[in-house]
């Protein structure tokens, strides 16, 4: 059984290039009938926090990424390290090293003008035949990971391919710390192992940390799994997504009115493909989601592609949905909950629903619809609204006040109108716009005057 999962460090908002890192572990779950896992690394306790935890929960939560299992804390699971390091010691795989900082930094710059690549130099590791240097007083040691010396790692990345990497370039790891401590690549292990993780889908910054890992895995007496290792999301200006190159937030998306649907929908195309859909439900990728077709190379994010595929998934939503996430935007603007349930939101959206590629843009449309003051564009207002149109207009709304209400009836009103002054429809159509809705483009006028209201259409036109 496929069992995949996600491992974020909560130590800061996660973003686009981080979720992604979510969407195909749990994707590929989904596809082949498997377990999603949810696992906090939040060993790092200085940069940690409850907040970066609670926006990685929120953040799955909003996209439906939900975990068949966790969130499990690798910090509450500090006693099952402690056991395995247990064992590791009673096999000798890892083993006491009592070298100071000091003389670390010493080796190291030692190396570094050898032009030698820095790496721990096996002082204290145990060897037949060895003496060690005597124990120091009172100094706690680290525990150094004994990596074989001799032969290669090899794995068969599902991304990259093949991958060898030979064990005389990696160093003995340090695996506990002096307070006993287990360090990161140990805890990924035991976890891994733990959890009968079955692929490792993650970013391939962690690509350098695999070999160690999967020696890990070995001297534990297992088989690693099957890694793939994504390629990086850039920005818009080519660096690596991130916080400080100004990556948001994702759930910034949501509230600017992205779909989680679309959201999905672009994020799975940033490094995975199907033939040449572009547009697709979370449905359909949940089944055509392969490792085969994850992309080699980096991807780009491209807001105004975002923006395209969130317009595309908006059209083809259902307008009853679409409305009730529109109340609660007019609610969060506002507007009583009591106020917008007099039916005219779903027709709304229908009318609108073309012309916006985000949630915000249709809640900007509806509240023109519920407010009681409309904002006049003033370049739309001074090119339509003409001294000689005006005279033209009051009499239109003076007959739509006598008339009853209905699309036909404001159909009747407009084509009397525009006869009895010999007139052409832009000609009253586009400042009739203006007025009641602010701008001089909308769907066609009589179904967004007969939604807008006569109390609202003749009050405005006047
Ligand atoms: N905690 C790591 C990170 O946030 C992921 C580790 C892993 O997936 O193995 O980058």
């Amino acid at each position: 059984r496929v069992r995949t999962r996600f491992a974020p460090s909560p130590t800061g908002f996660i973003h686009l290039g981080n979720i992604r890192s979510a969407l195909y572990p749990w994707a590929f779950a989904r596809a082949s009938g498997g377990d999603f896992i949810l696992r906090i690394e939040d060993t790092d306790v200085e940069r940690s926090t409850q907040a970066a935890v609670d926006v990685i929960l929120e953040s799955m939560s909003w996209l439906g990424m939900t975990p068949d299992e966790g969130p499990f804390y690798q910090m509450q699971r500090m006693d099952r390290y402690k056991e395995v390091l247990q064992q590791l010691r009673e096999q000798g795989a890892i083993y006491p090293c009592y070298m100071s900082v000091e003389a670390l930094d010493a080796l190291r710059e030692r190396q570094m003008a050898a032009k030698q690549k820095p790496r721990y130099d096996g002082t204290w590791r145990p060897e037949s035949g060895k003496t060690l240097p005597p124990v120091p007083e009172g100094v706690q040691p680290v525990w150094r990971f004994r990596n074989p010396q001799d032969g290669t790692v090899t794995w068969h990345d599902k991304v990259k391919g093949r991958i060898e990497i030979s064990n005389a370039e990696l160093d003995d790891l340090v695996i506990a710390r002096p307070d006993g401590t287990p360090t990161y690549n140990f805890c990924v292990v035991v976890d891994d192992i733990d959890m009968d993780i079955t692929h490792v889908i993650r970013g391939d910054d962690h690509v350098n940390n695999t070999p160690r890992q999967i020696n890990i895995f070995r001297a534990l007496g297992k088989e690693p799994p099957v890694y793939a290792h994504l390629p990086t999301v850039l920005n818009e200006q080519g660096e690596k997504l991130s916080k400080r190159h100004g990556a948001k937030p994702v759930t910034q998306y949501r509230d600017e009115g992205f779909l989680p649907d679309a959201m999905i929908n672009y994020l799975a195309r940033l490094g995975w493909s199907h033939g040449d859909d572009e547009i697709f439900s979370r449905e359909q990728f949940l089944q055509w989601f392969d490792l085969e077709h994850l992309g080699r190379s980096a991807a780009q994010f491209d807001e105004a592609k975002l923006r395209w595929v969130n317009a595309q998934h908006i059209k083809a939503s259902d307008d009853a949905v679409l409305a009730a996430d529109i109340a609660l935007r007019l609610q969060q603007r506002g507007f009583t909950a009591d106020a917008l349930a007099d039916g005219r939101l779903p027709q709304i959206v229908a009318l609108f629903k073309d012309r916006c590629d985000t949630l915000e843009a249709l809640a900007d449309w509806a509240v023109v619809f519920y407010a009681s003051e409309v904002q006049l564009n003033p370049d739309d207002f001074a090119k339509h609204v003409t001294p000689a149109i005006r005279p033209v207009l009051q009499e239109f709304a003076a007959l739509l006040a006598a008339g009853e209400w209905s699309q036909e009836a404001i159909g009747q009103a407009i084509k009397a109108t525009l006869a009895k002054n010999a007139l052409k429809m832009p000609h009253l159509a586009m400042p009739t716009r203006v007025l009641t809705v602010g701008v001089a483009q909308t769907p066609s006028v009589d179904a967004v005057l007969f939604l807008l209201g006569k109390e609202k259409v003749t009050k405005r036109l006047s």
